[in-house]
């Protein structure tokens, strides 16, 4: 017989941490908690890891440094990057980087700390790092409903959907890597939207006479507000799919001006998820802002450069991950708390995502009540991992 919901019946399992969403975020934070020994669900509401760096094929890894030569995001962050191009690389090799000879200091100043990926290798070898590490995966698990605890300001549990069966999943605390905020919406906390909405945007891969090419179709940019009509929350779905069927459509325009298919001519990948930069995010304990360039903050849990603007350098303060009036959940990704377009445009990308997702990790592993959070405890961890936390340690 069949319950209300139409499975047979409801699977119940227990975590130590859960993370909603197998993006950049998602992956960092899985490994970096499973790494402290936590037994760790990831689930994900496709059947490929990586997000937008893979199913949305944005494959370029943005800047691990400043542009003046400091690396600026280490740990999971870099070790990602080179995970990435560990079996070949599309294009630009950070030599400078990677190749440390005599003029690799002097190089390092006017290379920047990126590389561009194939992002089907990447995400068999993100998934194989996962599954080594002891994180267990659940494909095509959609979160649909989240549980709180009698008093109100913890998670107790969240209802995933698959094809085939209905989950109950508690878990001592909960990292949502969704991307848009989706566990923190469904907790009822306050988020918030970007001034701007998103343009369309039509990335694919085509294959031209033995070349294989990512295409970067349409603006990636957001909108000015004066045409913020014409562009996507990312939150509604009819609108999604109305702009995924335009990408489309820019795509086969884009891709016949080079002729028909033939053996030597074809649209090699298309990406399968919408390629949405901005949606909604966390109002956390703290909203970082581009202002706090240069600052030092006590509470920091990584750093980060801007891959628009050279020279600036952020700390990351562990307030942005988490609200003061939830326990046990916090966020990772291009969904943590920032202030102001500007500056989501500087934190959305894969390095940052990695360097948040690792915090987010790290602080899921040591506690369950981050109403009481000893910053201290989350620091020493990720000091262990030679990962350095301010910009003096950096050279800055
Ligand atoms: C057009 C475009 C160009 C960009 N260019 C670059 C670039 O050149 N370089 C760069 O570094 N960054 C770039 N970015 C930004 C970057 O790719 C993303 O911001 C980053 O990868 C986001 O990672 P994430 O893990 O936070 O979120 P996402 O990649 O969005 O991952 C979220 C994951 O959660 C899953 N999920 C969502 N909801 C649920 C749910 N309810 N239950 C279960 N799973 C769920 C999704 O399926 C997805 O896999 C670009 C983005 C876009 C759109």
């Amino acid at each position: 017989m069949k319950s209300d919901n139409g499975f047979v019946y409801t699977k119940k399992r227990h975590y130590d941490v859960a993370v909603i969403g197998g993006g950049i975020a998602g992956i960092s934070a899985a490994l970096s908690a499973a790494r402290l020994g936590k037994k760790v669900l990831l689930a994900e509401s496709s059947y490929i890891l990586g997000g937008l760096a893979t199913s949305g094929l944005v494959t370029i890894y943005l800047p691990l440094c400043d542009g003046l030569g400091h690396q600026l995001s280490f740990g999971i962050a870099e070790e990602l990057l080179k995970l990435s191009i560990s079996r070949g690389a599309e294009g630009d090799y950070p030599d400078a980087w990677l190749n440390v000879d005599e003029n690799s200091v002097e190089k390092r100043k006017s290379q920047r700390y990126l590389t561009r990926f194939n992002p089907h290798v990447f995400v068999v070898l993100c998934e194989r790092l996962l599954t080594e590490n002891g994180v267990d995966i659940l494909y095509g698990a959609t979160m649909s409903k989240l549980h709180k605890n009698r008093a109100g300001d913890s998670v107790s549990s969240v209802s995933l959907i698959t094809k085939t069966d209905s989950y109950v999943v508690s878990a001592d605390t909960f990292v949502d890597c969704t991307g848009d905020a989706t566990v923190f919406y469904h907790f009822g906390a306050e988020t918030f939207l970007p001034f701007h909405k998103n343009g369309n945007a039509a990335w694919y891969y085509e294959m031209k006479d033995g070349e294989y090419r990512l295409k970067q179709i349409g603006s990636c940019f957001y909108i000015s507000s004066e045409e913020v009509n014409e562009g996507v929350s990312g939150l509604d779905g009819e609108e999604n799919t109305a702009d995924v069927i335009k990408s489309h459509l820019k795509i086969l325009d884009d891709f016949l001006k080079n002729g028909d298919v033939s053996k030597n001519h074809a649209i090699a990948t298309l990406p399968t998820i919408p390629q949405v930069r901005m949606t909604r995010m966390i109002n956390g304990a703290y909203r970082i802002k581009k202002t706090d360039d240069k600052k030092h903050f006590d509470s920091s849990v990584g750093m980060f450069g801007s891959w628009l603007e050279k020279g600036l350098a952020f700390e990351l303060p562990i307030e942005t991950l988490y609200s003061p009036y939830i326990k046990n959940l916090c966020a990772a990704g291009r969904c943590i708390s920032v202030d102001g377009d500007d500056m989501w445009d500087i934190t959305r990308v894969i390095p940052v995502c990695a360097v948040s997702g690792e915090a987010a990790g790290v602080l899921a592993a040591v506690t369950s009540d981050f109403s009481d959070i000893n910053v201290c405890d989350i620091q020493t961890v990720l000091s262990k991992r030679n990962v350095p936390l301010h910009l003096s340690e950096a050279g800055v």
